[in-house]
This record gives structure tokens, C-alpha cells and sequence, in this order.
């Protein structure tokens, strides 16, 4: 069987299990109230967060750029995310708590772009003697500019939560950098 044949028939199976569960959400006003998080993260194939943190379908949106980091590009996704949401009829996180988390992890491919600064450059919009400040090579340090880059997004409501997370691609474990708290306090 090749790639492609063994991945339809993936999704064969989660096709009857999904609608045997009644877990199919075909419409996005129907799926929205579910979604309780927003995840930033990194698109390495060992970084999924579906598998690293159990995100079931319909659970949380999941954005993934290289690194997982907050950009020009990704910070207009979320734009057109909450738009999204407006034609809905539905904002996330309208009840209850919402949770907006950056997920980074060790031994990122984008420390070995540290070496191209004007391709890094180029992909956080910055000259390049402003790459330090983003930290490409230290995933702690990279996560928590990242939390105040988003912090400082007026455009996201107070009263969500935000964190900053790095997966250990060596234990298969997530430590919390920045703990989660309010985008901002009133
Ligand atoms: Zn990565």
C-alpha cells in the first residue's frame, strides 16, 4: 500500500468512528462554541499538537508556521481568524475561559536558519540587527518574547488566557514557561 492509499483508508476509519460517535461538526456556527484554545505552533512533524497534547477534532484551532512563531503571516492569520468567527455568528472563547497558548519545542529546525539572518529577517519583517530579540536559538527565551509579542495585540480580548509551552522532543514533555494569565489585566 502506498503513502497515499494508507492514509484514506486512515480516514476511512476515523470517518466511521467520528459519525458513529456523533462527533462530526458540519457546520462552523455549530463547531465554534466548542473550541476553547487557540495553538501557535510549530509545523515539525514531531510537534503536532494533536498528538502531543490530545487535541480532539473541534477542540482548539491550531496554527503552524516554522517555529511557531509570532510573525507578520501569522499574526494576519489570527486576524482573518476572528473574522472567520464574526461571519459565523460565534466569537471563540465568547463564554467561558479561552486559552491562547504558543507552543515552541527543543531542537527546532529554525535554530539551524540562525546561520541566514536574512531569510529570518525577512520572515519576522525585521532588519536583521533585530533578529536577537526573537531568540531563533533558545526555545525558552524564543516562546516568552513570543507571549509579549502577542500580549501586545490590541486586537485580542483582555480577558483570554496566554502561555507560552516548549515541548522536549527528547522526553515527549511540555514545561510551562510562561504560566498562563489574561492577555491583559483591566
Ligand atoms: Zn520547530
Amino acid at each position: 500500500m502506498n503513502t497515499l492509499d494508507n492514509l484514506l483508508q486512515r480516514n476511512k476509519e476515523f470517518a466511521v468512528k467520528q459519525s458513529a460517535a456523533g462527533t462530526l461538526m458540519p457546520s462552523l456556527p455549530q463547531a465554534m462554541p466548542k473550541v476553547k484554545a487557540i495553538i501557535i505552533g510549530c509545523a515539525d512533524m514531531r510537534v503536532d499538537p494533536a498528538h502531543v497534547l490530545g487535541i480532539q477534532p473541534g477542540e482548539a484551532v491550531v496554527l503552524r508556521n516554522i517555529g511557531g512563531r509570532i510573525t507578520p503571516g501569522l499574526l494576519q492569520q489570527l486576524s482573518l481568524l476572528g473574522r472567520i468567527g464574526e461571519v459565523a455568528g460565534k466569537i471563540p472563547g465568547g463564554g467561558g475561559e479561552f486559552q491562547i497558548i504558543v507552543l515552541q519545542h527543543t531542537d527546532c529546525g529554525i535554530t539551524r536558519l540562525a546561520r541566514d539572518p536574512a531569510l529570518l529577517a525577512a520572515y519576522f519583517q525585521i532588519q536583521e540587527g533585530e533578529l536577537k530579540k526573537k531568540a531563533v536559538t533558545d526555545p525558552r527565551a524564543a516562546v516568552a518574547a513570543d507571549v509579549v509579542a502577542l500580549r501586545a495585540v490590541p486586537a485580542l480580548p483582555g480577558t483570554w488566557l496566554i502561555s507560552g509551552l516548549v515541548y522536549d522532543v527528547a522526553t515527549g514533555l511540555v514545561e510551562i514557561v510562561v504560566p498562563p494569565a489574561p492577555i491583559r489585566t483591566a
